[in-house]
C-alpha cells in the first residue's frame, strides 16, 4: 500500500483511498458533482468540520447536507455570522455575545448600547444581508494564540469574546472572518455565504449575557435561512399555523387557564373549564393505572430540609431553588416540593415488605415547584409550579422488564386515545467506557437495559438508542411526540433508579430470607398536567375529542320564547351526562353560531318553534354544518357512541 495514501471510511463501509490532504468536498466530488455541490460540512471521527479542512490520517466521515442535522447546524451557525456581519457594518458600535444555531434557524445576542434596535431595522438589516451573500463573502479560518485572541477583540471593544477567551484553556484559538466581522468561533461553517438563498429576521427578545439575571441584558435576535425560497415560504406559514395554535392564545381564547402577576409569575390558574378538563385527564389516568394495579396516594407540599437532604434534592435544586420556609419553632426549614419521589420513598418504608407484595406501585396528582427565571417563563410549558402524573414501583430486579411493557402500555394508550399518531421513543444506556460514573453493579445495569430494550422491542416502538445519556442512578425511556404541525414535543418518561433506594434504604425480604434493596421506576406518561395540556391545545388546535372537551354542546334558542324549553333539553341532556351551556344573548341566531364554531364547541342545538312542537333540536356540527333535527334521546345516543369509540 502506497504510504502517502489515506483511506477514508464512509457511512456504508466502503473505503476510498485519497492522497493526503484530501477534504469533504474532494470526496464528495469523487462521488458526484451533484453531492459536492449540496456538502456543507463533514463529520470527520464524529466531529463536525468545515467542508475544505484538510484530512491528513485515516478517517471515518459523513458527508452533511441540508438532509442532515449536522448540515442544517452548519448552514444555520454560518448564518448567525452573515447576521452578525450585517449589524457590525450598520452598527459598528454593536458589541456581539454568543450566535448559536438552534432547532429551527438562529440567534445572535448583541450588545446594542445606546441604540436600541427595533422590528422596524429588520429590512435594512435583511437587505445586507443580501448583499453580503451576493458578494461571497469567504469565510476564513484561522488559528491564532490566546493573547493575540485577547488583544485582538480587546482592541476592538468586544468585551464579552474577551471574557469567553479567557475563560479557555491555554493554546490556540480558533477565529473565523467574514467580510468586516471576525468572530471568535471553533466552526464549522460553510465557506462562504453564497448558499444562503433565503432570509427572515424573525423576533427581538431580551436575554441576560450567559443567562444571569445580574450581568446586562443583551438584545436577542433571532432569524431563519434557508438554501431555496421556497422552504422559507412553508417555514413561514408553519410559523403562521402555530400560532394560530399557541396555546397561550388558545388557553385565553377559551377560558381555560390564566396568570396573574399579582399571584405571581409562572402559576398557572385553572378556570372552570379547564379545571374540568383536567379532572377528566385525570379520571381517565386514574381508571387506566388502576386496573393496572396503582394505587393512589397524596402528600403534603412541603417537605422538611431532612428529607431533600436525605434524597439529594436539596444539594440538587437548594442553591438555585426557592428559599427555604422556617417556622417560629428554632430549627425547623422546609422546602417547597421540588419532587415526589423522596415522600413515596417514605411512603414504601411506612411498612416492612417482602418479594411476595412486590411491584408495589403509587400514584399521585403531585404537584412541586421549581425555580424558573422569569425571562425563561412560557405560558404552560415553562413554569413554577406544575401537577406531575408521578408514580413510583418499586419492584424486584426481576419484575423490571414486565413492570416497563406495563407502563408502554399506559403511555400507548395515552397516546391512541388523544390521537398522537407520530411518536418514537429514546433509550438511554450508561456508557460502558466510563461505568465508575454510574451507581449499581454492571450486574443490575445489565439487567435494566436489556429489560428496557426487550421491553421496546416487545411492544414494536420505533427507538433510537443513545449511549451515555442515561442518568448516573439508572437508564431510561422518553418518548417524543410530534403534532398535527409536525413539531417535536417530549412527553413522558421511564426512569429506572438505583440511587434512591439506596439512599433511603428500602429493603424487601426476598425468596432467601435476606434483605434486598427494590429497584424504584419513576414513571409521568403525561410528563406534568401543565406540559400535557399545552401540547395536547397545539395539537388539536382546541378541537379537543369529545370526551375531553369542556362543552360537548350549546343550545341556541331562536328567541326568548324558546327560554324554557332550552333549559328542558340541558336538562334531559345533563341526565344523560353530557355537558354544555345555552346561549340566552338576545343575539341573532347566525351571530350565535358565528361564536359557538369560535369557541370549537362540537354540537350547536338550535331550537324554535319546530323544534318545541315535536321536542326535538336541530344538530349542527362544528366545521361540519347541518346534521338535521334529532331528539334528545337519539343526540345523546350519538354522542355517547362517539365518545366510547373514542376511549375504546
Ligand atoms: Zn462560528
Ligand atoms: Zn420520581
Amino acid at each position: 500500500m502506497n504510504n502517502n495514501m489515506i483511506n477514508i471510511t464512509l457511512p456504508d463501509n466502503s473505503v476510498k483511498q485519497f492522497s493526503e490532504s484530501v477534504n469533504a468536498i474532494d470526496i464528495a466530488k469523487s462521488i458526484s458533482e451533484g453531492l459536492a455541490r449540496n456538502v456543507l460540512s463533514a463529520t470527520v471521527n464524529g466531529e463536525v468540520w468545515d467542508a475544505n479542512r484538510p484530512i491528513n490520517t485515516d478517517s471515518s466521515i459523513k458527508l452533511n447536507t441540508w438532509n442532515d442535522r449536522e448540515g442544517k447546524d452548519t448552514f444555520w451557525h454560518t448564518s448567525a455570522h452573515l447576521l452578525a456581519s450585517a449589524i457590525s457594518e450598520l452598527f459598528p458600535n454593536a458589541k456581539f455575545g454568543i450566535g448559536p444555531e438552534i432547532e429551527n434557524g438562529f440567534y445572535y445576542d448583541i450588545d446594542f448600547g445606546d441604540n436600541q434596535i427595533t422590528p422596524e431595522d429588520f429590512p435594512k438589516i435583511e437587505e445586507k444581508m443580501r448583499e453580503l451573500v451576493k458578494a461571497e463573502t469567504k469565510i476564513i479560518r484561522k488559528d491564532i494564540s490566546k493573547a493575540d485572541a485577547i488583544k485582538m477583540f480587546s482592541d476592538k471593544g468586544e468585551n464579552y469574546k474577551v471574557e469567553l477567551i479567557n475563560e479557555l484553556e491555554d493554546g490556540t484559538i480558533t477565529i473565523y472572518k467574514s467580510g468586516k466581522f471576525t468572530d471568535l468561533c471553533r466552526g464549522p461553517h460553510l465557506l462562504d455565504f453564497s448558499p444562503i438563498k433565503a432570509l427572515k429576521i424573525l423576533t427581538l427578545a431580551g436575554a441576560y449575557w450567559r443567562g444571569d439575571e445580574k450581568r446586562k441584558q443583551l438584545t436577542r435576535i433571532y432569524a431563519i435561512t434557508f438554501p431555496k425560497k421556497k422552504e422559507l415560504d412553508e417555514y413561514l406559514n408553519f410559523l403562521e399555523e402555530a400560532k394560530k395554535r399557541d396555546h397561550r392564545k388558545l388557553g385565553k381564547e377559551l377560558e381555560l387557564f390564566m396568570f396573574s402577576d399579582k399571584v405571581g409569575q409562572g402559576l398557572p390558574i385553572w378556570l372552570p373549564k379547564g379545571a374540568m378538563l383536567r379532572e377528566r385527564l385525570e379520571n381517565f389516568l386514574k381508571k387506566v393505572q388502576k386496573e393496572y394495579g396503582y394505587l393512589q396516594v397524596i402528600t403534603p407540599h412541603i417537605g422538611d430540609v431532612k428529607l431533600y437532604k436525605t434524597s439529594g434534592h436539596f444539594q440538587k435544586y437548594g442553591a438555585d431553588s426557592f428559599r427555604t420556609i422556617t417556622t417560629p419553632n428554632e430549627g425547623e426549614e422546609y422546602f417547597l416540593k421540588p419532587m415526589n419521589c423522596p415522600h413515596h420513598a417514605e411512603i414504601y418504608k411506612n411498612k416492612p415488605h417482602s418479594y411476595k407484595d412486590l411491584p408495589y406501585r403509587i400514584a399521585e396528582f403531585g404537584t412541586v415547584y421549581r425555580y424558573e427565571q422569569s425571562g425563561e417563563l412560557h405560558g404552560l410549558t415553562r413554569v413554577r409550579s406544575f401537577t406531575q402524573d408521578d408514580a413510583h414501583i418499586f419492584c424486584t430486579p426481576e419484575q423490571l422488564k414486565e413492570e416497563f411493557c406495563k407502563v408502554i402500555d399506559i403511555v400507548l394508550y395515552i397516546f391512541k386515545t388523544l390521537k398522537f399518531e407520530n411518536f418514537t421513543a429514546q433509550i438511554s444506556l450508561r456508557d460502558p467506557s466510563n461505568t465508575e460514573k454510574y451507581i449499581g453493579s454492571d450486574e443490575i445495569w445489565e439487567q435494566a437495559e436489556n429489560a428496557i430494550i426487550e421491553a421496546s422491542q416487545e411492544r414494536g416502538l420505533k427507538t433510537t438508542t443513545v449511549i451515555g445519556e442515561a442518568a448516573f442512578y439508572g437508564p431510561k425511556l422518553d418518548f417524543m411526540v410530534r403534532d398535527a404541525i409536525g413539531r417535536k414535543w417530549q412527553l413522558g418518561t421511564i426512569q429506572v433508579d438505583y440511587n434512591l433506594p439506596e439512599r433511603f434504604e428500602l429493603e424487601y425480604t426476598g425468596q432467601d430470607n435476606q434483605k434486598h434493596r427494590p429497584i424504584m421506576i419513576h414513571r409521568a406518561p403525561f410528563g406534568s398536567m401543565e406540559r400535557f395540556v399545552a401540547v395536547l391545545i397545539e395539537h388539536t388546535g382546541g378541537k379537543f375529542p369529545l370526551w375531553l372537551t369542556p362543552e360537548q354542546f350549546i343550545i341556541l334558542p331562536i328567541s326568548e320564547k324558546y327560554e324554557i324549553y332550552s333549559k328542558k333539553v340541558l336538562s334531559l341532556l345533563a341526565n344523560y351526562d353530557l355537558r354544555g351551556t345555552i346561549d340566552e344573548r338576545n343575539e341573532k341566531t347566525g351571530k350565535k353560531i358565528r361564536d359557538a364554531e369560535l369557541a370549537k364547541i362540537p354540537f350547536m342545538l338550535i331550537v324554535g318553534e319546530n323544534e318545541e312542537g315535536k321536542g326535538t333540536v336541530s344538530v349542527r356540527r362544528h366545521g361540519e354544518g347541518d346534521l338535521g333535527a334529532m331528539t334528545i334521546e337519539d343526540f345523546a345516543k350519538m354522542v355517547d357512541q362517539e365518545v366510547e369509540k373514542e376511549l375504546k
